[in-house]
């Protein structure tokens, strides 16, 4: 040890001296001194490889070396050895974590699931003997507070009760670190690890490389913990986690798919094949038969468009969102799935199962020491990526407030028990739903069919429904595909493969920012205009087929659209394909089925323009009712009055349901209706 310390003093004194300076200059405010792994095994390999197998004695001489130089600090001080860039073999993937590693220096990469609050934690315990009064020092880890055992007194050896004297404290935080989307095969779960940051390693700026949803590579030493049972016993079993050294934030998007010059050149080329959007289509899921419009939509989701920052601060998203409803059975899971797996940082997640914490952000109880953690769903660790989220109707309130926030601005604001932060989520999600009652409903609105707000439907770029309906011709050629790709697997072959597709988008995301060109901008306006004003004219119609939020759409999709080209500019090209799947998804979603008119309200605010028109006159009913029997009508007045009217009594009836939902109408008696 002695020996060690020595070599530590002149390690510091030849390579480090002017950084242990400047440290000094600024101590307290800076504590810790970053070494370098390769300086000090060029130094003394003994020193390096003491440092990795044993780094506790190791990292304790090196502090102890620096106490001994002359830094010009007054008093007593205290400053950190953090060390870095340690040799391959130490970096160990979090599943692949032994019994052989504990007390050992190592680094993981992950991704931060959790994150604790900084609170006081006990370092030292000193404690009283009340026979000899010596005092005894019990350095304190784990859950509970460390007793000593006996009096460390030889002439004493007292045993039972000791007097505490002081305990000294460090702020300490807790952080739960997950594997990294990229090191976990397609469908196995992610596993995770608690690693213990303590002083100057949870200071407000080091914090933020903690926040969850950011990469980290961490080093230190890995540590076990008994599992103590809920009633107190100690089992002989334990838990791993890491005592964490040296934090550093990875700064990896989609460029943590690595990319060689032949790829690039693979890439630029395949840009250029006139049949490209074919090819990538087709070669989307293709044990998946047909649905290419959806696909050609998922495709440019995978591209996404361009975030765009204005002057005044607001931010118009780049991400695309896309909704799928429909009949069950017909592939949507499938088609998440898959999706999830070939984004790079994508995440599958059902609105079900992930109650709560999962899809967005939640603070919940720590179990390990009490209080209070926040926990990151799928939307932050799929930042920059895509969230498939299945059963997307059976996320709980909670859930649906943050996916509001994420789907728009990109962010998930956390603000419960004492933990106000707010999180990046800048994700697209590709979400499916059954309908509530099985099969989809071409004579409903969506709103009555499925369990979310027009608000959040609103937020989505794209929809569409999946019907299944028996076609003797599809159903051939469907049945053909599916048995022969069970019969022979290998059988349904991409044209592009997956990995080259994977390397295709990340290069385009992280490299291409196409721009709108003049005759793509006149083509989308040109589109919006007709489109609002197609129906304006006809006698009585108050149907709106557009609203601005296609407009942004339609330009994002456009700019993806352009990216598949790996095309600086948005032409015409681009806004006619990106026109082309609004037109098909409001087809399918936003006709009038009695007008065969579009209708954006009939997606955006769950009563279409010819409820309202129809719920107009049933309020008229009711004034003019009113004013001749008071202010309480009678139901059945109202009912005969409107089917003079055109509106029959099954309608008129579902109207003053709705109504009175609403809180429009209540009924001050039986049989009577009063407006509120
Ligand atoms: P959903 O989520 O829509 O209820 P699933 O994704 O669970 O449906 O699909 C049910 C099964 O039917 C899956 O095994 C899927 O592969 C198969 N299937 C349905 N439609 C198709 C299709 N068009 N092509 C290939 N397989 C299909
Ligand atoms: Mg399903």
């Amino acid at each position: 040890m002695q020996d060690s310390i020595e070599k530590f003093v002149q390690f510091f004194r030849e390579t480090y001296y002017n950084d242990l300076l400047s440290v000094a200059r600024e101590y307290p405010e800076k504590r810790s001194i970053l070494v370098d792994y390769n300086t000090l095994d060029k130094f003394d390999t003994d020193l390096s490889d003491a440092l990795l197998n044993d780094p506790n004695e190791t990292l304790k001489a090196a502090k102890d070396a620096i106490t001994e130089l002359d830094l010009g600090i007054e008093g007593e001080y205290n400053i950190n050895v953090r060390v870095e860039n340690i040799p391959k073999q130490h970096h160990i993937p979090i599943r692949n974590l032994r019994s052989e590693n504990i007390e050992n220096f190592i680094a993981i990469d992950g991704v931060v699931k959790s994150a604790t609050d900084v609170r006081p934690e006990a370092v030292r315990a000193v404690f009283q003997c009340p026979d000899c009064q010596k005092e005894i020092v019990v350095p304190q880890f784990g859950k509970s507070m460390q007793l000593p055992y006996a009096c460390d007194n030889p002439t004493c050896g007292r045993r039972g009760k000791f007097k505490m004297l002081r305990v000294d404290l460090v702020n300490a935080q807790r952080v739960g670190i997950q594997e990294p989307p990229e090191e976990i095969e397609g469908g196995e779960q992610p596993t995770q690890l608690y690693i213990h940051l303590a002083e100057d390693l949870v200071t407000p700026i080091e914090r933020k490389k903690t926040t969850p949803g950011n990469r980290v590579k961490i080093y230190g030493i890995l540590r076990k913990s008994p599992i103590i049972t809920r009633s107190g016993t100690q089992t002989n079993r334990f838990d791993l986690y890491l005592d964490a050294n040296y934090v550093i934030a990875v700064e990896k998007e989609f460029e943590q798919v690595e990319l060689s010059d032949d790829d690039i050149k693979n890439i630029k080329k395949l840009a250029k094949d006139k049949q490209i959007y074919k090819k990538l289509i087709s070669s989307l899921a293709p044990s998946i038969y047909g649905y290419e419009f959806i696909k050609e939509a998922i495709l440019l989701q995978l591209f996404g468009g361009v975030n765009k920052v204005h002057e005044d601060g607001t931010k118009l998203r780049g991400n695309i969102h896309l909704f799928l409803v429909g009949d069950p059975g017909v592939a949507k899971s499938q088609l998440l799935w898959y999706v999830s797996r070939l984004a790079p940082k994508g995440r599958f997640v059902s609105g079900k199962k992930a109650s709560g914490v999962g899809l967005t952000a939640a603070v919940v109880r720590d179990e390990f020491a009490g209080g209070w953690m926040l926990e990151a769903g799928a939307l932050i660790l799929a930042n920059n990526g895509i969230a498939s989220v299945d059963e997307f109707d059976k996320m709980t309130s909670d859930d649906r407030s943050a996916m509001l926030e994420a789907m728009e601005q990109g962010t998930i604001s956390i603000a419960k028990a004492g933990i106000v932060t707010t999180l990046r989520a800048n994700t697209s999600v590709l979400a499916a739903a059954n309908p509530k009652y099985g099969r989809f409903d071409r004579y409903k609105l969506l709103a009555e069919q499925i369990n979310l707000s027009p608000v959040i439907l609103s937020r989505f770029d794209l929809m569409f429904a999946i019907q299944d309906i028996p076609s003797k011709e599809r159903d051939e050629t469907l049945s053909e595909h599916v048995l022969s790709s069970i019969k022979d697997p290998k059988s349904i072959k991409p044209v592009v493969s997956e990995e080259t597709m994977k390397k295709y988008i990340a290069y385009a995301k992280v490299n291409i920012k196409p721009k709108l060109s003049k005759e793509a901008k006149d083509l989308i306006k040109n589109f919006y205009v007709s489109w609002r004003t197609k129906y304006v004219g006809e006698t009585g119609t108050t149907t709106v087929p557009l609203t601005p939020r296609q407009l942004e759409a339609l330009v994002r999709i456009s700019e993806a659209s352009a990216k598949v080209r790996l095309s600086d500019k948005v032409l015409p090209e681009d806004a006619q394909r990106a026109i082309r799947l609004l037109e098909y998804s409001l087809k399918e979603i936003g006709t009038e089925p009695e007008t065969g008119k579009i209708d954006i309200d009939r997606i955006v605010s769950g009563t279409s323009s010819a409820q309202r028109s129809k719920i107009y006159t049933m309020l008229t009913i009711i004034d003019e009712l009113s004013q001749k029997v008071g202010k309480a009508v009678p139901e059945e007045d109202i009912l005969i009055n409107a089917k003079e009217r055109g509106i029959d009594n099954i309608a008129a009836a579902d109207l003053i349901k709705k109504l009175k939902e609403k809180g429009d109408l209540y009924e001050p008696k039986p049989g009577f209706l009063q407006k509120s």
